[in-house]
């Protein structure tokens, strides 16, 4: 099998408009889509609630014809280090470059940041460490690997906008889940990504009427 691009996924609101845009932009292309588990001491139900995002979303894409991908998963445990020592987005892009050394034909990495995100202090070092780990790690360079922002120009408000409701409701943004009735999860409403819908949904709340 031989892929166009990595797709990264997480199974939150930008990642899955990542994967939802790129996959329809392109039928006719496959792709490989990537998921990492990261255990790094307290990230446990977070992982739990993203892993089942993604198993919805992704059966969700297939009942709606959305076939071109292969999806591909890996488990990373370093809680034993105690707090984490790099970001999860560099441990990610780690794993993911080692993925694209093994499928060396893949010559897109598609990264879901937004608009928001190129904001935020500091967040251009942050992907400008990204991008030398995937260099180094995949061996590639700008010339054969070319990192894609589908979103760059997106507000979370259009993020969510561009991703049909019923694939929407399915995602995990919440860094902190804390525990729900009946051995469930909700969302914190207090973390830094909670904060972020909760303005959108102050706002535009009846546009989006699945959303918790
Ligand atoms: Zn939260």
């Amino acid at each position: 099998m031989k892929y166009r691009a990595l797709i990264p996924f997480s199974g939150g609101i930008d990642s899955t408009a990542a994967l939802y845009l790129t996959l329809t932009a392109n039928p006719n292309d496959r792709f490989l889509v990537f998921k990492v588990n990261l255990y790094n001491g307290h990230s446990g139900s977070r992982t739990i609630m993203e892993e089942r995002a993604v198993n919805a979303i992704l059966d969700e894409l297939r009942q709606m014809g959305i076939h071109n991908f292969t999806y591909r998963r890996l488990s990373f445990d370093y809680s034993q280090l105690g707090t984490p020592p790099i970001w999860d987005s560099e441990s990610v892009n780690f794993a993911a470059a080692t993925c694209i050394r093994a499928q060396p034909e893949i010559h897109e990495f598609i990264e879901g940041a937004i608009a928001d995100d190129f904001l935020q202090p500091g967040f251009d070092d942050r992907i400008s460490q990204i991008e030398k780990i995937l260099y180094l790690v995949s061996e590639k360079n700008k010339d054969n690997l070319n990192i894609v922002f589908p979103l760059k120009d997106m507000f979370k408000y259009d993020v969510m906008k561009a991703i049909p409701n019923n694939i929407l409701k399915l995602t995990w943004s919440c860094r902190f889940p804390v525990e729900a009735e009946g051995w469930d999860m909700q969302r914190c409403k207090k973390c830094h990504t909670c904060k972020v819908v909760n303005a959108v949904l102050e706002k535009h709340g009846d546009e989006f009427p699945d959303m918790y």
